[in-house]
This record gives structure tokens, sequence and C-alpha cells, in this order.
């Protein structure tokens, strides 16, 4: 396959030239560098690349174009290439009008004229947009490639896993793709067995499990010490917050990941309220940075690795994995954060992985191009998603059980929402039925007001119905809630009959819970899994940063007990 393209738009022949010179200087030996001078050349360029199964990385596009505008060209190639970053070229004067039309146009980044030093007003943004965009073409060099059935869960599974974890990949499906038919019969892996995992170095793994993945691509999917400390359990946004805080102040500190970093963050389209981001950022790009900063500052991260127990041991917090080793600290720090619910209708878990995902599974995206797709749900992680997919899918319905969006959703979604051509939302709709022997290929869905129902075909549907927290295995260790939510500081006291305060069963301590910390000293809770917190990115990262204040004061009352 030819090298992946950047294309660089504007009307001005002399800033082209040096838009086109700067580009080359820096990635004309990754990319190949494409100019055009108008929206209707750079238009004709892309359908011919599209045609040609090219691809494109970035489109730099110039804010006033010859008979046209720039935010036009990049809303029309993004129905082309929706996987390129997008960049507006604009200047001061313009900049005020383009940040109202970022959600519009839906564009990665601007970059305000002049550009020059590239190496200062350029170049960094756009390293960050590719590095961003290269994991997920599946085109860097020495991709993984993973051969399998679109609809088999344990492909999904096996896509998922990269994808969340940032390993560029390239995936073949074995019905649809002739060279997933020339690696598979020469692998002489039995179809039964796909998917087969094929690696740069020539190994295969057949129907590999994450941690075989894991392991192959060179994840650290074991502690190096035994001692540490802090163990962060999950790396969420509250996770990822407190270790680089935790390691960047000296702390020893290593975090143990289910699946992989960022958690429900990093399943997010587009993050849009989170301070800093004015064009929004994917919460793969969120973890990708958050990721390299903890690695910075020296923090370990281990995934695939579930904590399965945990207990005090005299001064020591001790956790166990799942591979049966233990791991110990001075404190232990939970973020395992909330997971989505199961939507309750009879034969869902079979077709689970085969049609039906939850959560928006970003990489089953290229597949429904062309396809009406169903999202249920109406708060806003459903509203994100439903626009994410709605650049591949034909149409996009979101099955809402409430009668408003408004009830769930935040106002720029709705907005959003309204102004997609594609996006259609059926309010007091339930899904009552899901057919399909090996994969998706119909639901049946009741309109609660008029009482009707219908079955429509489909293959794929997306679940997004709230979330829960999986904290059982905590039982008979830490407070919660009645919900399984982790109570902390304060809420351990109020919890006592007649507004008496009292202190939690077996704490012998003389001081009342830090703010963060759980029924037991040394055990600090944050982020969407603790009991009265707010659901969103930057709460999370506030109390994983706060935490480590807590676990801090914790670690100096237990040096002067020793002393
Ligand atoms: C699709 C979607 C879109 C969203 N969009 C937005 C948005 O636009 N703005 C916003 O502010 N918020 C948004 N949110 C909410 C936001 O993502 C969460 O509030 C935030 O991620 C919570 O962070 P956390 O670190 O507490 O937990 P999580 O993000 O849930 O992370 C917890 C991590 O812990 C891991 N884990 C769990 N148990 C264990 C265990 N036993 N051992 C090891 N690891 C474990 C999990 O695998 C996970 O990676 C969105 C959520 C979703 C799902």
């Amino acid at each position: 396959m030819a090298q992946a393209a950047l294309l660089a738009v504007t009307g001005d022949e002399h800033e082209l030239r040096a838009l086109a010179r700067d580009l080359e200087c820096a990635y004309g030996s990754r990319y190949r560098v494409l100019s055009a001078s108008s929206a209707s050349e750079a238009l004709e360029t892309l359908r011919r690349m599209q045609l040609g199964g090219e691809a494109v990385a970035l489109l730099l596009v110039g804010q006033r174009l010859p008979q046209s505008s720039g935010l036009e060209l990049l809303e029309q190639a993004s129905t082309l290439f929706p996987e390129a970053k997008r960049v507006l070229l604009t200047t001061f004067a313009d900049a005020q009008a383009v940040i109202g039309a970022i959600k519009k146009a839906r564009i990665d980044h601007y970059v305000v004229k002049p550009w020059q030093p590239p190496e200062e007003n350029l170049y960094p943004a756009l390293n960050d947009l590719l590095s961003g965009w290269e994991p997920s073409s599946g085109l860097a060099a020495g991709s993984v490639r993973v051969i399998g059935y679109r609809f088999s869960p344990r492909s999904h599974e096996t896509r998922d896993f990269c994808a969340r974890n940032c390993v560029p990949f390239q995936w073949l499906d074995i019905e649809r793709d002739p060279e997933a038919r020339r690696l598979f019969a020469a692998s002489g892996v039995k179809a039964s067995a796909l998917p087969l995992v094929i690696f740069p170095d020539g190994t295969q793994l057949v129907q590999p499990t994450n941690a075989e993945i894991a392991e192959k691509i060179g994840l650290k999917v074991r502690p190096e010490g035994k001692f540490y400390d802090l163990v962060i359990v999950g790396s969420g946004p509250a996770g990822l917050a407190a270790s680089v805080y935790g390691a960047s102040e000296g702390l020893r500190t290593v975090m143990i990941e289910r699946h992989a970093p960022g958690g429900q963050a990093g399943l997010s389209s587009m993050i849009e309220n989170y301070l800093g981001f004015p064009a929004g950022l994917s919460g793969r790009d969120l973890a990708r940075r958050g990721v390299a900063q903890a690695r910075k500052f020296g923090v370990e991260i281990v995934a695939p690795q579930t904590v399965t127990r945990l207990r005090a041991d005299g001064p020591s917090r001790v956790v166990t994995l799942s591979d049966g080793s233990e791991l110990s600290a001075h404190v232990v720090l939970l973020t395992p954060g909330v997971e989505w619910r199961r939507l309750d209708v009879p034969g869902i878990e079979r077709l689970t992985g085969a049609g039906v995902y939850y959560g928006g599974t970003l990489a089953e995206a290229f597949f429904c191009r062309g396809e009406d797709i169903y999202i249920v749900g109406g708060a806003n992680a459903a509203g994100q998603a439903a626009l994410y997919f709605s650049r591949y899918a034909k149409t996009v319905t979101m099955l809402v059980r409430e009668d408003s969006l408004a009830k769930y959703m935040s106002q720029y979604l709705i907005e959003q929402i309204e102004a997609t051509r594609n996006v259609r939302v059926r309010l007091q709709t339930i899904v009552v039925g899901v057919q399909g022997d090996t994969r998706l290929e119909a639901i049946t869905i009741r309109d609660t007001a008029a009482g009707k129902e219908d079955t429509l075909p489909t293959s794929a549907l997306f679940i997004f119905i709230g979330a829960e927290p999986h904290t059982e295995w905590l039982d008979g260790v830490v407070e919660r809630d009645s919900r399984g939510f982790i109570l902390t500081g304060p809420d351990l006291e109020d919890r006592s009959a007649g507004g008496k305060m009292e202190r939690p069963s077996g704490w012998t301590l003389e001081r009342e819970p830090y703010r963060l910390e759980s029924s037991v000293p040394g055990i600090f809770a944050a982020g969407d899994v603790r009991s009265g917190s707010v659901k969103r990115v930057a709460a999370g990262v506030g109390e994983g940063a706060a935490a480590v204040q807590f676990i801090h004061q914790y670690l100096g009352s237990t040096r002067q007990e020793r002393r």
C-alpha cells in the first residue's frame, strides 16, 4: 500500500508552497505530502484516493478558500476519510469564529498564521495528531495482523484489546479479504481456531488471550517488584492522575489494569468538556497522553492483570493478582471505576460480541459503513457514540427510554444530534428482543407510549444504559454503600443512625479517616467507584490528584508512629 498522505490546501500560491515545503521537511520520509489550491481540487484528489484504497492521515486546510470555506471542505472531506485528522489554518482575527465552528465541522485542531517557526507553531500539534492517527490506522510500519470473522466474539475481543491499548493492527476479514484467505491458508490453522494473530516477526498466535498478545508486544504483564509505596487498582482518569502525581512526588508507584489504560474515558469518541481542549479530544488520545506522562515519571503500568483480593497485613496492604501472585505496599488506592449495566433481554448474552456491544467499542465503527445501526441509551456516552458512528453508518437510531433527551444528555450533544442528518432519535422506546443464531440479524423494539412493537433488521446494537460498580471482591474489606460504591472520609461517619458521628467499625486510630480514605487506614478510593463521586473525567482526575495529598499525610502519620 502507498504511504498515507498529508494534504495541504490553501488558495494562496505562495503560502501553499511554504506549507508543502514545511510538511515535506518534517514528514516527507513517512508520508506523501500533497497540495491543492482549491476545495474542488482537494475533493477530487480525495475521491481519487478513496477509490484507490489509499489512506489520508491529515488535512491542513486554509480557512478562506476560493469559492468555498475551509470549514465546508473539512466537513465534506470527513465523509470520505472520517479517520483523517482535520486542521484549520486561520488568522488571529478569525480564530474566534473558528472556535465557534469547531463542533460543527468536527475539526481536531486549528493553527494560527504565521506558523513560522514550524518547530514551535506547527510541528508539535501535527506530531501529536499524527501519533494519535497512526495506532488507529493499522498502517504503521510493522503492525500486527489480526485475521478472523467480523461477528466472532473472540475476534471482537482481540480487535478491541489492540485498539484500546493503541497497538497498531491491521484487521483482515476472512470472509471478505483475499489477503486474509491467503495468510490463513498458509498458516495451516483450522477455521474454527480463528482469530489468528500474526506479529511483525512472523510469529503466529491462534486464539490468543489478551495476556499472550500483551506479552508478545512487550506490554508489562507482571510487576517488577514485590513492595511499593503505592499500588493503584485501575488506570482510568483517576488512577492515571494519581499515578502521575504520586510518582512525580517520589512515591514508588505501580498501577494494575485489567483491560487497557484509559478506563471508561478511553471508550469515549470525543470528550468535549475537559478543560484545555477546545476542539475536544478522544478518550484514546487522553489515555495515550496520560500513559506517556505516567511512564515519564517512572510509573510501572501492569496490564492486562486483574486485582482479585485485598487485605491489610500489619502496616502493609496486600493485593492478589489474577495470576495468583501477591504485591504489597504502604498504600493501596482503589480506582476501578464502574462498568456498563447489561441489557436484560432473552438471548442477548449469546450475541454479545457478535453484533451486540457494550460501550463505545470504537474499533467496530469501520464495519458499520453503509449500515443501519442502533444505539440504546439517552445519556452523554450514547450521544457521543451516535455522533461518532454517524460518520460511518448509513443511519444511526438512538433508542431512548425517556420522553426527552434533555433528561440525561448535555445540551451541546443534543444540538449536535439534531444537526446530524443521519442520526434519528426514538423516544420512549426499549429493546425487548434480539434475533440471530451466530450473529445479530434483527432487534425487536417497543414504543412504550403507543404500546406497539416492531422488528427491525440490523447488524449492530451498541448499548449504553448506565453503569454500576463491581466491587464484590472488596466484600468484608472496605465499607460500601447499598449500591456497591466505596465509602470514604466523612461519608463513613455520617452513616450512623440519629446523626451521631461514629467511626467505621474496626477503626482503631485516634484520627478520623481522611477525605478519600476508606474504612481501612491506608486504603483510599477515588473516581467513579467512590460513593457520591461526580461521574466526570475532570472529577476523576481531580480526585486522583487529591488522593495523593491524603496518601502523603497517611505516610507521614505512620512514619511518626514508627518513631
Ligand atoms: C463512552 C463514555 C463517554 C464518556 N464521556 C465523557 C465526557 O465527555 N466527559 C466526561 O467528563 N466524562 C465522560 N465519561 C465519564 C468518564 O469517562 C468517567 O467518569 C471516568 O472515566 C471515571 O474515571 P475512573 O478512573 O474513576 O474510572 P474508569 O474510567 O472506569 O477506570 C477504571 C479502570 O479500572 C479498571 N479495573 C476495574 N476493576 C479492576 C480490577 N479489579 N483490577 C484491575 N483493574 C481494574 C478498569 O478496567 C478501568 O480501566 C464518559 C464515559 C463513557 C463510558
